[in-house]
């Protein structure tokens, strides 16, 4: 099988690798779609603290189950899945807890081990969830992104009265525009400098006033500009740059909630007295804590669409090319995934 290796920092390549047998409560998944992340890119740049090289990177794949390890039943072959990324131990205190996803011994596919980057992958049978019926593989691909965001609005609880504010119309930023029109049905605003990222964000959900180009409006003078008083109740950062947080615990209105997914090494500077004054509450989200039954709920109820942000398919023996439009061209892409073809 051909596989998408990054050897080192700065060196990726498609190689010939054995085609994996799966192990015992394992299935092996024929990869259709793997979508490309910000974490991707990370790996290959080299910036990411917990991957060992080489790697198979990639954490957002579905396909075909074509061959099931021993202890996992038949009938799961020729299921169509999208494949949980996280796995977790199932006995330190965090999993104890029922939060596998921070587990003291968390294993991510295409982090930790190898992943979605590959004509074939082994996963564990629990991780492989059947996708909607009718839904396309390259929407499905985008499962995984959307339980990130959904996992977020579940750490931080949304109530009917929230004014909500989306920093950043990325991938997870625009999945929790949908998250939150579609599902909560809550008012939402969206930022981002691109006009081309805010129109998708139309696309996914947020109304015309809703959507705010902060290198053109300030996003206090905005907000005020839209009626909202006294600040944003709850606030995601999907941009993930230290100064948002600074920025987002300044403008929060009080009893305001903060979801929070950045990995930045660089610490933010924030004022115990803000934070009191106001008592926010701060929610840190990392990936996703069993969301993918919720999300494929979501679906297959017609709430939401996670192909709303695909922009392209690309051959996987072009994983170059297809890095550099995710990277360098946000006005024309937004989701890129890689197409491993179909079986045979
Ligand atoms: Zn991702
Ligand atoms: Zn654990």
């Amino acid at each position: 099988m051909l596989s998408v290796v990054v050897e080192q920092p700065h060196r990726m390549a498609v190689q010939e690798r054995p085609t994996p047998e799966p192990a015992a409560g394992e299935v092996r998944v024929r990869v259709r779609y793997a979508g490309i992340c910000g974490s991707d890119l990370h790996i290959y740049h080299g910036k990411n603290p917990f991957v060992a090289y080489p790697r198979v990177i990639g954490h957002e794949f579905v396909g075909r189950i074509d061959a099931v390890g021993a202890g996992v039943s038949a009938a799961r072959l020729g299921q169509t899945v999208a494949v949980d990324p996280v796995i977790s131990c199932g006995h330190c205190w965090a999993c104890r807890v029922g939060r596998p996803n921070v587990c003291a011994r968390l294993q991510v596919l295409g982090v930790h081990r190898d992943g979605g980057f590959s004509e074939y992958a082994v996963v564990p049978e629990g991780n492989a969830h059947v996708i909607p019926e009718g839904l396309p593989l390259s929407a499905a691909s985008v499962i995984e992104p959307f339980a990130v965001a959904a996992n977020v609005t579940h750490r931080t609880g949304v109530l009917q009265e929230d004014v909500a504010l989306v920093y950043g119309a990325g991938p997870i930023g625009l999945n929790l525009v949908q998250v939150l029109k579609k599902v909560y049905g809550v008012r939402a605003f969206v930022t981002d400098h691109v006009d081309e990222r805010l129109a998708l964000a139309r696309g996914c959900g947020a109304g015309e006033d809703e959507v705010i180009n902060t290198a053109r409006e300030p996003i206090e003078q905005a907000l005020r500009s839209r009626g909202v008083e006294g600040g944003p109740t709850l606030i995601y950062d999907a941009v993930c740059h230290p100064a948002i947080l600074e920025e987002a615990v300044r403008i929060a209105a009080p009893a305001a909630r903060i979801g929070i997914l950045g990995f930045s090494a660089v610490p933010s500077a924030i004022p115990q007295q803000e934070l009191t004054k106001k008592e926010l509450s701060l929610h840190a989200s990392r990936l996703n804590c069993a969301m993918f039954p919720t999300v494929i709920d979501w679906i297959a109820r017609g709430l939401v669409d996670p192909g709303h942000i695909v922009t392209h398919e690309v051959d996987f023996r072009d994983v170059a090319g297809a890095f550099a439009l995710a990277q360098e061209r946000p006005t024309q892409s937004c989701k890129v995934l890689l197409d491993f073809g179909a079986e045979g």
